[in-house]
């Protein structure tokens, strides 16, 4: 029987950060939907446009970063470098 991985998700997303790389979202491509927001609460917030935007790039304690960035329906989220 195959076993799944999630650790290494966790992995990608930690070792971006220890990279010097934070999420970003691309508001052209946001929708709204929320999901970043309910993945990573800390990271994630919907402003009054209703387009997602990173309030703390690293305050994720959980690093589901990469989860939310590879189920963001809109494909709007990605990793920047650190200003
Ligand atoms: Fe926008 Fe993607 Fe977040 Fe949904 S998951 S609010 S489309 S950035």
């Amino acid at each position: 029987m195959a076993e799944e991985n999630p650790p290494a998700r966790i992995d990608s997303a930690r070792l971006a950060g220890e990279a010097g790389k934070i999420p970003t979202v691309d508001p052209n491509l946001c929708i709204g939907c929320g999901l970043c927001v309910t993945t990573c609460p800390d990271v994630f917030e919907l402003g009054d446009d209703s387009k997602s935007f990173v309030k703390d790039g690293s305050a994720c304690t959980k690093c589901n970063c990469q989860e939310a960035i590879d189920n963001c329906p809109a494909h709007a989220i990605s990793w920047a470098e650190k200003k």
